[in-house]
């Protein structure tokens, strides 16, 4: 029989988050083990629950969620999101242009299916939240890595950026606030990327779906508020800031200048009939969510779950000789750095895998999100701040014997 393989265009695609290193977790976890997964950003699965009024909204009214919506999103929902947009400064959106999705995740395929011709180069942060890379590679184009600084809390190099712009680059990925880093951008950073974009007729993807989880007081700017002559696409969703990833629930907004953009937008338009509409029942809850924020909110402030975790991983992880990480401005992240030399660390799957084995303890090695060297790893600091402590505390002993083979 002909072997059955998968198509060649997946041959340099990769989505480490949900990896090999996840599948041997699963095997430990079969064999009766127990394992801390500090590798998804899934609140649910940490005690994280669906705030009461948007469990009202889908008990209440699922009824009216039996039939298939416009492509595009109901109607109610694609208002409340143009009434986000106004509120965040977002230019010249109206309810024909946001589309609600499965998720960002699957806007975000169908944007790069709808952009991208083969060879097409796109500006994608390093680190990056991996899904964009694959999304771009999938759709035929190429991602190219521009870095982010960590020495510069974690911003777009800018100098970086502007070296990786070459004939073929059609697009720029900005993810504000960014997973894995929890970097917040400053406006003026912001807006050197407008004028990038600007000078070198560039699209801007905007992921903006942390953007509810800021901490220490910290405001968002969108950068499509910085960019009403440009065509900026802007993504985001619920499944963070409700705690509701399960109900699969996103949306994108097309901002700023159109006129010249009408080739894409009907390439956009295909994609989305094809795929019928989104999940209606979760489309009923953007509207009352986006009115209610109060659940997440206080997470977010000192006292608040989010708040104090974020604390307590922060300084277990530079209490650890060896190990430093730049406090998160926003998100569920913290993107911690291995001192390389003294661990003699030259394989980070290696390093995350021994870890497993040894500590029971799941983490995302740092070139699973695009990173160039394999001196950091990932957590997600959603467990409770015990746990984080324990897990903390559970690295330490292991690194202070620890020199990779
Ligand atoms: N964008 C970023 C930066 C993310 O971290 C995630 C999920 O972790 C997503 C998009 C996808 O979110 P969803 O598909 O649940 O809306």
């Amino acid at each position: 029989m002909r072997t059955i393989s998968k198509a060649d265009k997946l041959n340099s695609v990769s989505y480490e988050v949900r990896g090999p290193v996840l599948e041997e977790a699963e095997r430990m976890i079969a064999r009766g083990e127990d394992i801390l997964r500090l590798n998804i950003g899934n609140p649910a699965a940490f005690g994280f629950t669906t705030p009461e009024a948007i469990r009202r909204e889908i008990t209440d009214h699922l009824m009216r969620a039996e039939g298939y919506s416009d492509s595009k999103g109901l109607l109610s929902a694609r208002e409340a999101v143009v009434r986000y947009c106004k509120k965040k400064g977002i230019p010249n959106v109206g309810v024909g242009d946001v589309y609600t999705g499965n998720g960002v995740s699957e806007l975000t395929s169908m944007c790069m299916q709808g952009f991208v011709n083969s060879g097409d180069e796109i500006l994608v942060p390093a680190p990056d939240y991996p899904l964009w890379t694959a999304a771009v590679t999938v759709a035929g184009g190429k991602a190219v890595h521009y870095i982010c600084d960590e020495q510069s809390e974690w911003n777009p190099d800018m100098e970086d950026m502007k070296r990786k712009i070459t004939g073929r680059t059609k697009g720029i990925v900005v993810i504000n606030p960014n997973n894995p880093t929890g970097a917040l951008y400053p406006d003026e950073i912001l807006q050197q990327i407008v004028d990038l974009a600007r000078q070198h007729d560039l699209v801007i993807f905007a992921d903006e779906i942390y953007d509810r989880l800021l901490m220490d007081g910290r405001k968002h700017t969108s950068i499509a508020s910085l960019a009403p002559d440009l065509l900026v696409i802007t993504f985001n969703g619920l499944s963070k800031s409700h705690f509701i990833c399960g109900f699969r629930c996103g949306w994108m907004s097309l901002s700023g200048d159109k006129s010249h953009a009408s080739g894409f937008i009907e390439g956009i338009n295909i994609l989305s009939s094809m795929r019928l509409c989104s999940n209606v029942p979760a489309q009923l809850v953007i509207e009352p969510a986006l009115a209610a924020t109060e659940e997440t909110d206080r997470q977010l402030l000192p006292g608040g779950r989010l708040y104090e975790q974020r604390e307590t991983i922060y300084q277990a992880l530079n209490d650890i000789p060896g190990v430093s990480a730049v406090k998160p401005k926003a998100g569920l992240y913290i993107f911690p750095k291995l001192d390389v030399k003294r661990f003699n660390i030259t394989d980070d799957e290696r390093f995350v895998l021994d870890f497993l084995h040894e500590e029971h303890i799941l983490v995302v090695r740092g070139k699973g999100f695009n990173w160039i060297e394999p001196d950091h790893f990932r957590i997600v600091y959603l467990p409770h701040a015990k746990d984080l402590e324990r897990a903390a505390q559970k690295l330490g002993n292991f690194l202070a014997g620890y020199r990779q083979k």
